[in-house]
């Protein structure tokens, strides 16, 4: 049994806190929200009345946030109160230079404290049934410490490289997949203008060289593929304003790093678009109804 402290206890971070303590390991929690708390709180999480006094008997600390921001400032209100050579994971989705400004700051303590950027994927449904993914960024020695305790919460946890790659790994994944189902999208349009049958359209595609994850999992037609957010009108899933948000942090690390990214750019004024249309909260896939509303 690890004292785990557990910083953010939202969708995500509640399920996952859950199923440390499912695992058989202590954990303490803190969030603003009282209502995540109450409900850590019946999932079997101690919680305590702020983040320092959390983590303060913790081995492991996990923050599970919203942006860079918040986590940049937990770890400000965290750092001197964790244990001398104690673990920190950030399994937050946020931008690399956070990510590795927060490495700095935890090895700035002088503490031998450990620390490790741990992004998921896998949504909320991942964090539920313990098969998130996780892409860590750190030393060594600080993925060797976390991967038990990860693998408690996800199905698989790959070390990416040092400080940040694991954030940078997460974005470059989340832009593959907002590129590639705006590409699937529009291909059922331009099909379905042809007079194609969605289903003619899915077999070959699927079984052919435009077959890619966007069409086999979240096809963005209902009733072809048991998984898709299009067969329950379009409830997330993936919510467009996280898709959004993911390919915001791609766009900001391409203009940082110089790298040419234009369909990434794209795809990022598209979601953009549909999630300013009143759509950030349906599923991603649902940019098919805003693609049909466009003019060719
Ligand atoms: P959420 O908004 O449900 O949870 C975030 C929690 O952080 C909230 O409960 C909030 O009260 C708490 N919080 C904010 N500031 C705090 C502070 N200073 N101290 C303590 N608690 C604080 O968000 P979520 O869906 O759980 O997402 C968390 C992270 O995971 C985000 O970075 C998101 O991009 C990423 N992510 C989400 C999904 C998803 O499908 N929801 C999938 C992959 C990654």
């Amino acid at each position: 049994m690890t004292n785990i402290a557990f910083i953010g206890l939202g969708n995500m971070g509640g399920p996952m806190a859950a199923n440390l303590v499912k695992a058989g390991h202590a954990v303490t929690g803190f969030d603003l929200s009282p209502a995540s708390c109450d409900q850590a709180r019946s999932d079997g999480v101690s919680i305590a009345g702020s983040a320092p006094d959390a983590v303060r008997d913790a081995e492991v600390v996990i923050t599970m946030l919203p942006a860079g921001k918040h986590v940049l400032s937990v770890w400000t209100d965290i750092l001197p109160s964790i244990k001398e050579g104690a673990l920190v994971v950030d399994c937050s989705t946020i931008d690399v230079e956070s990510a590795r400004k927060a490495h700095v700051m935890a090895r700035e303590q002088e503490r031998n404290l450990m620390s490790l950027d741990a992004p998921v994927s896998g949504g909320v449904g991942g964090a539920k049934g313990a098969t998130l993914t996780f892409m860590a960024g750190g030393t060594k020695e600080a993925f060797d410490c976390a991967e038990p305790i990860l693998s408690k919460m996800g199905r698989r946890v790959v070390h990416c490289g040092e400080a940040g790659a694991g954030q940078a790994a997460k974005i470059c994944n989340n832009m593959i997949l907002g590129i590639s189902m705006i590409g699937v999208a529009e291909a059922f349009v331009l099909g379905e203008k042809l007079g194609l049958s969605h289903q003619a359209l899915f077999d070959v595609a699927s079984t052919s060289s435009g077959m890619c994850w966007a069409l086999m999992n979240h096809c963005p037609v209902p009733d072809l593929v048991p998984t898709s957010a299009a067969n329950n009108g379009y409830r997330p899933g993936f919510a467009a304003a996280l898709m959004l948000k993911d390919l915001k942090l791609a766009q900001e690390a391409a203009l940082a790093s110089g790298a040419s990214t234009p369909l990434g750019a794209e795809a990022a004024q598209l979601f953009g678009l549909f999630a300013g249309a009143g759509h950030e909260g349906d599923d991603y896939s649902g940019i098919i109804n805003f693609l049909r509303g466009q003019k060719g």
